[in-house]
């Protein structure tokens, strides 16, 4: 099959005015011209999507599609904290087949949107095997250890079974304060016999920050509350908490590509100079409409590209977002970061966050051998292409 658009955005490359990409089953097996592909595949079916940009679908770096069914019910918080405990709250209203449909409903969106792979964390690795995914997803487990850290082994363990079964999977100790050490640990041991990618949340809130540097704050106290050891907090940042529990696995920032930290938003001088010290390139996640929602402090993007490291966007989930449309996403840190260019912005959605789930040589590009997840969207050519497709805020019909 080969498929004709007014131009082809490959991120692999300038863009290919009348351009064509040649399709056979799941992969691309060509692009270029239309006048060229067409001639080399004369005989194969041409699909015709004259007036439109043809891209590679977008991949979401990081999402929770169980929290789907909680849009629009929290209403803003004074704290974090008080936004944990509303959405327990939450939590504690959902049966298991609430989440299943919820978890469909945020495919069925996201893909309406235009994306077509998905990090998806979930709370409930044991749902994974009732869900037709629609899109290419990875599935990480995302584990909490804080109410009972003996069965920290036990728990990562019980994940990797019931994952084992779902195409891509990976693990997500949820975060320093609410996975021990120990949980950690397990998961860096396993992600490295199984090849698996792993994921946290890190950094998210000056509660956290408060928490681990300064043994105080609403953070602090909501968690000594439920009986968690206090012990790690009053000496360290969470950025060189983690570096800490992780030194007797891997040597300190020496954090394998396996990682895609999320958030990063609460970070000291001297984190950024664990960073600037660490040789192996860890991706970021970062997700512009929840930092937002969350006013958290200003996210150091370019101090993070200085420093070199791959940062691909997400959506985070419904409990702090409205919709799960990457072009929102785009636009809501283009608005932050006027500086930095629409082509720029659309790689943290292709390229970028290919590269944070270790697939940049099959996901992200339009490129011959690549997978075939492409979208399309009409084009009025007022603009650049790539401020046009930032600025797209329809469904993606194609
Ligand atoms: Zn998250």
């Amino acid at each position: 099959m080969i498929i004709r658009a007014g131009t082809v955005v490959t991120m692999d490359g300038p863009p290919i005015e009348n351009g064509a990409v040649a399709v056979s089953g799941s992969r691309i097996t060509n692009v270029g011209k239309f006048s060229e592909i067409s001639k080399q595949h004369s005989t194969e079916e041409v699909v015709d999507l004259d007036d439109h940009a043809l891209l590679p679908g977008l991949i979401n770096s990081h999402c929770h599609l169980d929290y789907t069914c909680i849009r629009g019910k929290i209403p803003r918080q004074e704290s974090f904290t008080d936004w944990i405990r509303a959405i327990n709250a939450e939590k504690a209203k959902l049966s298991p087949e609430d989440y299943v449909r919820s978890i469909n409903e945020g495919f069925a969106e996201a893909k309406r949107f235009g994306t077509t792979t998905i990090a998806n964390l979930t709370a409930f690795p044991e749902l994974v095997s009732r869900i037709q995914a629609p899109i290419r997803t990875w599935w990480f487990a995302e584990l909490i250890d804080v109410r009972d850290p003996s069965r920290a082994n036990e728990i990562v363990d019980a994940a990797v079974e019931t994952l084992k079964s779902a195409e891509h999977w990976g693990l997500a100790p949820h975060a320093p304060f609410t996975a021990s050490a120990n949980l950690y640990r397990r998961c860096e041991e396993v992600a490295r016999l199984e090849n698996a990618l792993l994921t946290t949340h890190l950094a998210e809130s000056r509660e956290e920050m408060s928490m681990f540097r300064d043994a105080s704050g609403p953070l602090y106290d909501f968690l000594k509350e439920i009986g968690r050891d206090m012990a790690d907090c009053g000496r360290k940042t969470p950025l060189s908490q983690l570096t800490e529990i992780l030194r007797d696995v891997s040597t300190p920032l020496d954090m394998t590509e396996s990682w895609m930290l999320v958030h990063l938003n609460e970070l000291a001088k001297n984190d950024f100079d664990l960073f600037a010290r660490s040789r192996n390139q860890f991706s970021i996640a970062h997700c512009p409409r929840s930092h937002a929602y969350f006013e958290h402090s200003p996210f150091q993007f370019e101090r993070f590209c200085e420093l070199g490291f791959n940062i691909g966007l997400g959506t985070d989930s419904l409990a702090s977002n409205e919709d799960l449309s990457l072009f929102a996403e785009m636009r809501s840190f283009q608005k932050e970061f006027r500086d930095v260019s629409a082509e720029e912005i659309l790689k943290m959605v292709t390229t970028k966050s290919a590269r944070a789930l270790r697939r940049e040589n099959s996901l992200g590009r339009i490129r011959s051998g690549f997978v075939a997840d492409l979208i399309a969207i009409p084009m009025a050519r007022s603009t650049s292409v790539f401020e046009e497709i930032v600025a797209f805020d329809r469904v993606v019909s194609w």
